[in-house]
């Protein structure tokens, strides 16, 4: 820790203070907080006879206990060691509390009365605690210091220990970290033993934390080369990037870099940007990196990748955050705001988790969405121009930038592979190996499974590259030894991994591994990911989305409800997220396996229906709250008990309702969960997995300018929006292909038919995509998926009703048909009559869903859109449509069918932002820079600094000398209130 910490003012954090009237016990945020400046607070100082109490003393009182009763007993021993004071290895364990989900542990760890490491613990079976368990662990902040996350992360590894003891070991290692070390930090030793490296680890110390003040006082002196910062934005300038210059008093400043999103637009489908987020075109606006913690430094990076040694004795530490600005940088103070939110962003989630149920999570996620969502509901509000706005990708993004990139640099910098340097995604594989073995980099490419690994990652994107445009590379572009123009190369990581964000996990940020395509940023397959993503609300806004989208929820909570009900649900299922359900009703069970007692499959030639799997005859543990473990109960239970849980949830009419009751100014917005205490934790969470685990993008369709034409109002309309760069990309490629190969797909290059599956069915279909896995209907003209002309085929052969129908449903689905766009090659198809056989999956893009329902007691179905007569032949004259191919007529039964230009809309939303889009101009600080001024023109010669060496000032009085204009008049533009403010 830097001797500065102890300027941070406690006062500037107190504002952050969320109003938290529900924190009753001692160790509310609120209070904690104020004690770290004074000691106010019910938590005193660990007297003497109880610091040295350790966590093996706790670890074993209890020995005489086993399983949920054991773990109660430790966590509540655990509580008041804590509260008494409890230290270990010379750091204090504070604020240890249950969280909000069972089995979860929260606690911190502080440091010289510094929190260090704020860490959750979740029992993977309480009821095997404590020999036969194992922790989950994170830290619910957004981005701990990479050596701490590392630590952290490294806790589910551990054998099955009392908490105490898990806590304790975690402890050691962190406090390896603390210990003073005089050597300055290496991002990463190449090659580094064990030994070497773990004394190396500790000289990262921890600024990290303390920066979330724009100090002066730490400032001693303005070490900028100004010919090396023109020099790197000339070169972005010329990349067609902007850069930014932002001063924020002292001689601290921040960075930027910055493309409009509209040219984005370029490289990555529309689509794709606008099913991430759909604020991303929605209006004219920039994505822009900011990078904060130069310590006054810059350059701050060598050619090796490594810190300058100013930069090191400055205790530079980047940190990056990603937003939308309207302008090509953020104003000052927004600036500064997006840096301090790291202790927001931790300082909502700490109250979130203290919320004794769930709906505290609720607010933490919403916090990205929080300003667009209040910006929808009122209306226009007055636009701040400054403003730096999250969107959906911002936490994601910023965390793999604050854990990874720097280190990426260091091992593409120092790590070659003859003939090549390491691309991006080789550096990526190397780092996650390196991180995964706890070995050097050396060692890992010394095996020869790891070497190959690594060598394949770079070969599998310099393909990918083809047919997905990924940024240029600026370290792979220039020199080995040359300098490394660090905000240009964040930056185009940064959109390379946007470009690339359905590929990653959003969370752990390792490739996705999943046989299907995953159509919008997703997680991996890591129960620890699956837990942040569902029950932390890292995935998409359960609130924006009932507001947005009901009748999506609607739809998805109807096809899950009856896939279970059906008997049908399996992959995905919510497990890992430990939901703790009421036991599955006896008779339920006894009905759901007599269903499955007559498997139509079978009969079907060619195959094999699946092993039927495992009766788990002990399910059904019940707990004192009458609750047992999901994750426990065998499919047969889980479908029984989704189907129930379901059954439970209003109707989602009635949560929007909900949710957009008026509440008094400065009340905190409605909470779901609030609606019904009788609905089980359980049910809502539930309906969070619906929602996030649903990869495909599903839109209902209501104004005419998007609808498929003709057909009967009846049926709703939704578009499946491919999220998936790559997807889209591989189909335009095997259009380009056909065109060349056939006159008549050159002249028509794709046709459109129908799928029809049983309703049953769509819960997967929609996650998994519809090829190959959908054999319901056997393959009597051959393997592929298969396709009908008219829709009235689809729809009656192969969508059969349901009789199983969620009771609250609005929509109240019955069945369900895609209407799929295909390569328009038939005659290359498996068979084209009476059906479409087609084999190739990349010819086949699902573009909308077609969804059949039934009104409940005989009501009017067509309260739609009120479009014109159902009956009547209905095709738009304003709208272009698709081209249809007169071989391939599309009809539901004599309906002709037509089609919306699919990018007819999405076109005028690119050609309306293009059209409104301006480059503003650069301000006065960015002129200067760009034009080498800023540096030096007010200086006395004497005091000019050259490339090699900059002007380093000791004295305060100095500092207005060096940076002209640093915080001068009102030339400097929106960063000239710096000075104001400091
Ligand atoms: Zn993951």
């Amino acid at each position: 820790m830097s001797s500065s910490t102890k300027a941070k003012l406690p006062a500037e954090r107190e504002v952050i203070v969320v109003d938290s009237d529900s924190d009753e016990d001692a160790y509310s945020s609120k209070r904690a907080r104020a004690n770290t400046g004074h000691a106010t607070s019910t938590v005193k100082q660990a007297p003497a006879n109880t610091a040295t109490m350790s966590g093996a003393n706790l670890a074993t009182k209890n020995a005489h206990l086993k399983g949920r009763q054991r773990f109660k007993a430790d966590v509540e021993d655990a509580r008041i060691a804590c509260q008494q004071g409890l230290h270990m290895h010379s750091m204090q364990i504070c604020k240890l509390r249950e969280g909000g989900d069972e089995g979860q542990i929260e606690f911190q760890v502080h440091s010289r009365g510094n929190c260090l490491v704020k860490a959750s613990f979740l029992v993977s079976e309480s009821s095997e605690y404590p020999s036969n368990h194992t922790f989950y662990a994170f830290s619910p902040g957004d981005t701990p210091h990479s050596k701490y996350a590392e630590i952290i992360g490294d806790v589910p590894s551990y054998p099955s220990l009392p908490l105490m003891s898990a806590v304790e070991r975690m402890v050691s290692k962190l406090a390896g970290l603390q210990a003073p070390s005089s050597s300055q930090q290496q991002v990463l030793l190449p090659r580094a033993n064990e030994d070497e490296e773990e004394a190396n680890e500790d000289s990262e110390n921890d600024d990290y934390f303390d920066y979330d003040e724009f100090d002066a006082s730490q400032n001693i002196g303005s070490s900028v080369k100004g010919n090396d910062l023109q020099r790197d934005f000339i070169e972005m300038v010329a990349s067609g990037y902007r850069p930014g210059l932002i001063k924020v008093g002292g001689n601290e400043f921040l960075l930027t870099a910055s493309v409009s999103v509209i040219s984005l637009a370029n490289s990555i489908p529309p689509r794709a940007l606008v099913t991430w987020d759909h604020h991303l075109l929605s209006s004219s606006q920039h994505l822009t990196l900011l990078i904060s913690g130069f310590n006054g430094v810059y350059p701050s990076l060598n050619a090796d990748g490594k810190k300058t040694p100013l930069a090191e004795s400055k205790t530079t530490n980047l940190k990056f955050s990603v937003g939308l600005c309207p302008q090509y940088k953020p104003g000052n103070e927004q600036a500064r705001e997006a840096c301090r939110n790291f202790g927001l962003v931790e300082d909502r989630l700490e109250r979130a988790t203290t919320v004794p149920n769930i709906h505290g999570h609720q607010d933490m996620h919403n916090y990205a969405n929080i300003s667009m969502d209040a910006m929808r509901e009122k209306g226009p509000e007055p636009k701040d121009p400054g403003r730096f706005d999250k969107f959906a990708l911002s936490s994601s993004l910023e965390s793999l930038m604050n854990r990874s990139f720097l280190k990426l640099v260091y091992l593409r910098r120092n790590v070659r592979l003859e003939p090549k340097t390491l691309g991006w995604a080789a550096a990526e594989t190397l780092l996650a190996l390196t991180e995964k073995t706890q070995s050097s980099p050396q060692d890992v490419l010394e095996n020869e499974i790891m070497l190959q690994q690594v060598l394949d990652a770079d070969r599998r994107e310099e393909k990918l590259a083809r047919s997905n445009p990924l940024p240029h590379d600026p370290l792979r572009d220039s020199q080995a030894g040359s300098h490394i123009n660090m905000p240009l190369t964040a930056f185009c990581y940064l959109i390379r991994r946007l470009t690339l964000c359905t590929r990653y996990c959003t969370v752990c940020h390792n490739p996705i591994d999943l046989e299907y395509e995953v159509l919008r940023p997703y997680v991996c397959s890591s129960n620890l990911c699956a837990y942040q993503y569902y029950v932390m609300g890292w995935g998409p806004s359960l609130e924006y989305e009932i507001l947005h989208n009901t009748s999506v929820v609607d739809l998805l909570l109807s096809l899950t409800y009856t896939a279970a009900r059906e008997n049908q649900l399996s992959d995905p299922l919510p497990i890992g997220l430990g939901l703790q359900v009421p036991p599955p009703d006896s008779a339920r069970m006894a009905q759901i396996q007599k269903l499955q007692a007559a498997p139509r499959l079978a009969l079907v030639p060619g195959y094999a229906a699946p092993p039927a799997p495992p009766v788990n005859h002990k399910a059904g543990i019940v707990d004192e709250h009458r609750l047992c473990e999901f994750d426990k109960l065998d499919i047969w239970q889980m479908r029984v008990v989704i189907g129930d849980l379901i059954s439970l949830l209003p109707s989602v009419n009635n949560m929007k309702r909900h949710l957009t009751t008026k509440t008094q100014l400065g009340k905190i917005k409605p909470a779901l969960y609030d609606m019904d205490p009788t609905i089980p934790k359980a049910a809502w969470l539930l309906l969070r997995w619906c929602i996030a685990s649903c990869t495909a993008d599903l839109e209902e369709l209501v104004q005419e300018e998007d609808l498929v034409q003709n057909v009967d109002p009846v049926i709703r309309q939704f578009r499946f929006s491919v999220g998936a760069p790559d997807a889209e990309a591989k189909f335009k490629a095997a259009v380009e292909e056909g065109k060349k190969t056939d006159a008549n797909c050159n002249t028509y290059p794709i046709l459109y038919a129908f799928h029809g599956s049983p309703l049953k069915n769509w819960h997967s279909i929609i996650r998994h995509g519809l090829w190959y896995k959908e054999v319901a209907h056997g393959r009597a003209y051959g393997n592929g998926v298969y396709f009908a002309k008219d829709g009235n085929v689809s729809m009656s052969r192969y969508a059969r009703s349901s009789s199983e129908i969620w009771k609250n449903s609005n929509l109240r689905p019955t069945s369900c048909m895609a209407l799929t766009e295909i390569v328009n090659l038939p005659n290359k198809f498996v068979s084209q009559t009476p059906y479409y056989v087609v084999q190739h999956t990349e010819w086949l893009l699902c573009r909308y869903l077609l969804v059949m329902r039934t009104g409940s007691n005989g009501q009017s179905m067509t309260g739609m859109t009120g479009g014109p007569d159902p009956a009547g032949n209905r095709v738009s004259a304003t709208i272009p449509l698709v081209r249809l191919d007169p071989r391939a007529t599309l009809q539901i039964g004599l309906n002709k069918i037509a089609i919306p230009e699919p990018g007819y809309k999405l076109e005028k939303l690119v050609k309306a932002r293009a059209s409104e889009f301006k480059e503003d101009d650069n301000d006065k600080d960015d002129k200067d820079v760009l034009e080498g001024i800023a540096w030096a023109a007010s200086q006395p010669p004497s005091r000019m600094g050259t490339r090699d060496r900059p002007i380093e000032l000791i004295e305060d009085d100095d500092i207005e000398m060096v940076g002209v204009n640093w915080a001068s008049g009102p030339g400097a533009g929106q960063a000239s209130t710096s000075r104001a403010l400091v």
